[in-house]
C-alpha cells in the first residue's frame, strides 16, 4: 500500500474510532439528570455516583500499560470490541449499582481508546503529518460529543428514554472483522519488542534522570489543566443562568458559540504546534484560556453589551484550551519511549481524573469564604496559569525533532556483524545463527545481506569452501555482551576451537563495526583487524551498509570493498 493510502486510511479509522470515544463520553454528563430520575437518586448521590466513575482512570492506566507490553493493535481490537459490549450494559443495567460498575469500565475503556489512538498516530505517521492528525481525531471525538447533545433530544420522549443514548454503538461491533483486518501494529512497537524492552519496562523508569523532568512537565500541566477547566467548564451554564439570568436558550446560544470556537481550536492547534512549535502552544493555549475563562466569570452584571462580552470570553476560552490540548498530546506522546508512551498517557488519565474530583471539592469548599460558588471557580481556574508555566519551564521542544531523538530513544547501536561456515550444512547453521540473533532480547535484525559462496582463506590445507554473509542489527547490548553472545550462539551450533589457527568451524560470528567505535583489547578489536583485507567479508556486508564510513580508515565499505574484489574467490548465491 503506499504511503500517501496507508496515512489516510489510518486517519479514517482512528477518525471513527474517536467519534466513537468521544459519543460515550458524553452520555453520562447529559444524561445526568434523567439518570437521577430513573434510578431515583438525590443530587448528592448522583454527584458521588458519577464521582466514582473516574476510578475507571485507574483501569485507564492498567491497560495502557499493556498496550506497551502487548502492542498498540491488539488492545485498541479489545477496546473497540468492548465497547459495544459495555454500551448494551449501560442501556440494560438495571439499577444504580450495576449501571456504576458498568460506567467504571467504560471509563477505562474511553481512556485507553484515546490513549492508542494518539500514540498511534504519533508513532506511525511522520512528523509533518502527526499534528494534523491528532488535530483530526481531536475533532471526530469533539462530534462524537456533539452528537449525544443531538441524539438526546430524540430519544428522551422515547420508553427507556435516555438509556436509548447507548444503543446507536452496540452495532459497531460489526466493524470489528475489518478493523482486525485493516488495524496494524506500530513500527516502534515491534521495534521495541524485538529489542525486548516492552516486557522489560517498568514505570519507575520515568523517575530516572532523563525522563523525569518531562515527566513531571506533562504531568503537572495536565494535573493543573484540569483542575482549571473542570472550574471553568462546570460552572459555566451555572452562571449564565443564575447569576446572569440568562434564559436556557441564550445561555444554549453562547454555548454553541463557545463550542464553535472549540472545534476551531483543533486544526488551529495543529498548526500551531508545528509553526510555533509545542510548547508555545500549550504554554499560550493555557495562559489564554485562563485569562478568559475567569473574566467571562468576573464581568461585571452591569456591563454594557454584556452578552458580547460573554460571548467573546467564552469563544476564545474554548478556542483557546482546544489549542492547549492538541500541543500537550502531541507532545506529550513524542517525549516519551515506545515502551513507556502509552503508559504515560494512562497516568495523565489518573492525574486529571483526581484533579477533577480535587477542583471539585476545592470549589466547594471556597465558596463560603470566597463569597460565592463563581469566585471560588474562578480561584481553581486560575490554576491553568502555574500548569502553562509548569509545561513551559520543565518539556522540551519536539516540534522537527526525529521521533526517536525527542524521545531520547536512541541508545540503540547499530552493529554489523558477519557470518561464515564451512562445515555441516553450512546454510542451515547460517538459519539458526539469524533466527538465534533475532530472537536476543536487546537484538533486532535490520538487514540481511544475500550468501556467498567464498574460497577457505589460510588455515589447513583441503578446506571445503565457505558460506558467508552478514547482517546490520539495532543492539541495546554493549560491544562486549554482544561478543559474549555470538560466542554463545557459535557453541551452539557445534563451534569447538581447539586453537588452530583458521580451522574449519561450523559457524563464525564475528562483530565487524559497532558503530562508529573503536576497541582494542586482547579479545575483542572493534573494527575487525582483518575486514579491509577480506573480499569474503567486505561483499555481503556492502549489501547491508555500502556507504557506511569505517571508522579507522575513513573510506566507505562500498570503496574497500571495490579495492580488494575478487569475483573468482567470492560467489553470490542467487537468494
Ligand atoms: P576469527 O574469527 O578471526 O577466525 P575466532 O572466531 O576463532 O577467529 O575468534 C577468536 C577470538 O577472537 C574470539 O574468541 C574473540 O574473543 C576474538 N575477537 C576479537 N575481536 C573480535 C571481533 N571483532 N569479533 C569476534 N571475535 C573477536
Ligand atoms: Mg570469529
Amino acid at each position: 500500500m503506499k504511503r500517501e493510502e496507508k496515512t489516510r486510511r489510518l486517519i479514517q479509522v482512528f477518525f471513527l474510532v474517536n467519534l466513537l470515544q468521544g459519543y460515550l463520553w458524553m452520555i453520562n454528563g447529559t444524561a445526568s439528570r434523567y439518570i437521577r430520575v430513573e434510578f431515583a437518586l438525590s443530587e448528592a448521590t448522583l454527584a458521588f455516583a458519577f464521582g466514582l466513575f473516574a476510578l475507571g482512570s485507574l483501569g485507564t492506566l492498567w491497560l495502557s500499560r499493556q498496550a506497551d507490553r502487548h502492542g498498540r493493535r491488539r488492545l485498541t481490537l479489545l477496546a473497540c470490541g468492548a465497547a459495544p459490549l459495555l454500551a448494551l450494559g449501560s442501556a440494560l443495567a438495571p439499577g444504580i449499582v450495576s449501571y456504576v460498575l458498568v460506567q467504571i469500565l467504560v471509563v477505562a475503556l474511553l481512556g485507553l481508546l484515546f490513549t492508542v489512538s494518539v500514540v498511534v498516530i504519533t508513532e506511525e505517521l511522520s512528523d509533518e503529518e502527526r499534528a494534523g492528525a491528532q488535530a483530526w481525531v481531536g475533532l471526530a471525538s469533539g462530534l462524537g460529543s456533539g452528537l449525544v447533545l443531538l441524539f438526546v433530544m430524540g430519544v428522551i420522549h422515547l420508553p427507556g428514554g435516555w438509556r436509548w443514548l447507548w444503543v446507536p454503538v452496540i452495532p459497531s461491533i460489526v466493524l470489528l472483522p475489518r478493523l482486525r483486518r485493516f488495524m496494524p501494529e506500530t513500527g516502534h512497537f515491534e521495534r521495541a519488542e524485538g529489542l525486548g524492552e516492552t516486557e522489560t519496562s517498568q514505570l519507575r523508569e520515568l523517575l530516572q534522570p532523563r525522563y523525569r523532568r518531562r515527566v513531571f512537565g506533562v504531568l503537572g500541566s495536565a494535573f493543573l489543566g484540569n483542575a482549571s477547566n473542570v472550574a471553568a467548564m462546570t460552572w459555566g451554564m451555572y452562571h449564565l443562568l443564575e447569576n446572569v439570568s440568562m434564559s436556557q436558550a441564550q445561555a444554549s446560544g453562547i454555548f454553541a458559540l463557545g463550542g464553535v470556537l472549540a472545534v476551531l481550536g483543533f486544526p488551529a492547534g495543529g498548526r500551531w504546534s508545528d509553526s510555533w512549535g509545542r510548547r508555545t502552544t500549550a504554554t499560550v493555549g493555557s495562559l489564554v484560556s485562563t485569562v478568559f475563562a475567569v473574566a467571562f466569570f468576573q464581568i461585571p452584571l452591569a456591563s454594557p453589551w454584556l452578552f458580547g462580552l460573554l460571548a467573546v470570553t467564552f469563544g476564545v476560552n474554548g478556542l483557546f484550551r482546544t489549542a492547549q490540548m492538541i500541543a500537550w498530546r502531541i507532545s506529550a506522546t513524542e517525549l516519551f519511549p515506545t515502551r513507556l508512551r502509552a503508559a504515560v498517557q494512562g497516568l495523565a488519565a489518573v492525574s486529571a481524573a483526581v484533579a477533577a474530583v480535587l477542583a471539585q471539592f476545592a470549589t466547594g469548599v471556597l465558596a463560603e469564604p470566597l463569597g460565592g460558588l463563581i469566585n471560588a471557580a474562578s480561584v481553581v481556574t486560575l490554576l491553568g496559569i502555574p500548569a502553562g508555566v509548569v509545561f513551559w519551564w520543565l518539556v522540551p521542544e519536539t516540534a522537527g525533532v526525529r521521533l526517536e531523538s525527542a524521545a531520547l530513544e536512541d541508545e540503540a547501536a547499530l552493529a554489523h556483524v558477519g557470518l561464515g561456515s564451512n562445515l555441516g550444512d553450512r546454510a542451515a547453521h547460517l538459519d539458526r545463527a539469524l533466527e538465534a540473533l533475532e530472537a536476543t532480547p536487546g537484538i533486532v535484525l535490520v538487514k540481511s545481506s544475500a550468501r556467498y559462496e567464498t574460497d577457505a582463506v589460510g588455515g589447513p590445507p583441503g578446506q571445503g569452501p565457505y558460506l558467508n554473509a552478514a547482517v546490520a542489527l539495532r543492539t541495546t547490548l554493549a560491544p562486549r555482551a554482544l561478543l559474549d553472545r555470538l560466542l554463545e550462539i557459535e557453541a551452539a551450533e557445534g563451534r569447538f576451537r581447539d586453537g588452530v589457527r583458521d580451522a574449519p568451524r561450523e559457524l563464525d560470528l564475528d562483530i565487524l563495526l559497532y558503530d562508529g567505535r573503536r576497541i582494542d583489547e586482547p579479545d575483542l578489536q572493534v573494527p575487525h583487524p582483518r575486514l579491509h583485507q577480506r573480499p569474503f567479508v567486505l561483499e555481503p556486508l556492502r549489501d547491508v551498509a555500502p556507504d557506511l564510513v569505517h571508522p579507522v580508515l575513513g573510506e566507505t565499505v562500498e570503496v574497500l570493498a571495490a579495492r580488494v574484489r575478487d569475483p573468482e574467490s567470492v560467489r553470490i548465491l542467487v537468494p
